[in-house]
């Protein structure tokens, strides 16, 4: 595929290229925003912007795609799913497909319950393997993550060649310097979107029974007790998620899902996660702000999760649910202030 150079690098010296200057102010942000998805071209992540006309689209397979039939050009059969998948993934989004991969190489994913057997469900048709391409990139993307990390280091695999292994990203309480997850939900902004109470609630946050639940104080052992290299985890899973949707949007023609709310949403946390790092808990946010490995992590993931963001607008109507509503609460002056200051940390 012309355009499309899997394996070229990221350079971390990206995150401080004039005009790319994503939610660094108001004044800015407009242009800056274009301007960042032309710099991503140059980068080549599995995808290239085609001008005015947007993204240049290509069906799976030599075959021109038919609208019904997203996966023109590839045979399909259920025993082959995977295989399947992973070609799909080589011709749409190659860096999904090295994600699968190094989620399927990690010892935790073993082949009776491996990342992809564990996620890819509905393998009745090709459509239905294409829609879960987000989901199974995501979770293979935590197992290769989550197995190449060692000891106290969280590493994340950001892009295609960038990588980054950040120290002390847990909490206190487990061998790190930063706090359980789940205390952002008591801050200012949370009940501006409040966790929904029942998953058929609307207008709520249905991430937050799943991410930031539970107490860091009580016995038990819930996720949102997890410090920030979780929520930066999940965050660089949710990116992958999204390009994965947009890789087959055709496939979500004739419905609407979440995509670009998970990633908005886990923005939205990391900013309200950096400003109570800032206002109250000292060691979190040295450790964070300070240590280049963690700035240069979360802004990667920043940038990357706007470049997604931008390439998915034009399909909103079936890649977002509330995203509008996210992405104003994302925007918070206040809150996009926490992104500006790593940045100046990082491009002084
Ligand atoms: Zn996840």
């Amino acid at each position: 595929m012309p355009g499309v150079r899997a394996g070229s690098a990221l350079p971390v010296r990206g995150l401080c290229v004039t005009g790319n200057t994503w939610g660094r102010g108001r004044r800015e942000r407009g242009d800056g925003r274009r301007q960042r998805g032309d710099g991503w071209r140059q980068r080549g992540d599995g995808w290239r912007r085609a001008g005015a006309g947007g993204l240049r689209w290509r069906g799976v397979g030599r075959a021109a795609p038919h609208h019904h039939e997203p996966g023109g050009g590839l045979a399909y059969s259920a025993a082959a799913a995977q295989s399947y998948l992973l070609s799909a993934l080589e011709l749409r989004y190659p860096f999904g497909k090295s994600v699968v991969e190094g989620g399927l190489a990690n010892p935790l994913s073993p082949s009776q319950s491996s990342c992809v057997r564990a996620f890819l469900r509905d393998t009745s048709t090709a459509t239905a393997v294409l829609r879960q391409a987000s989901t199974v990139v995501h979770e293979c993307g935590h197992f290769w993550d989550l197995g190449t990390s060692q000891g106290g280091r969280s590493n994340y695999v950001l892009a295609p060649g960038l990588t980054r292994a950040c120290s002390r990203g847990d909490t206190t309480a487990r061998g790190g310097a930063t706090f359980a997850r789940s205390l952002i939900k008591a801050d200012a902004f949370g009940p501006m979107r409040a966790p929904c109470v029942t998953m058929s609630s609307s207008g709520c946050d249905f991430y937050a029974a799943v991410y930031l639940d539970g107490s860091p104080t009580n016995a038990t052992f819930e996720s949102g007790d997890q410090g920030f290299n979780s929520l930066l985890e999940e965050a660089n899973q949710y990116v992958n998620s999204l390009a994965s949707a947009l890789a087959f949007r055709d496939s979500f023609q004739n419905t609407r899902v979440s995509e670009r709310d998970g990633i908005l949403t886990f923005l939205w946390y990391l900013e309200r996660y950096l400003l109570l790092a800032r206002t109250t808990y000292p060691e979190a946010y040295a450790t964070l702000s300070q240590d280049p490995c963690w700035r240069e992590a979360i802004l990667s993931v920043w940038d990357r999760a706007w470049f997604y963001l931008q390439a998915t607008a034009p399909f909103a109507s079936n890649l977002g649910i509330s995203d509008a509503r996210l992405r104003t609460l994302v925007e918070t002056p206040t809150l996009l202030a926490e992104v500006d200051a790593l940045r100046a940390l990082q491009c002084p």
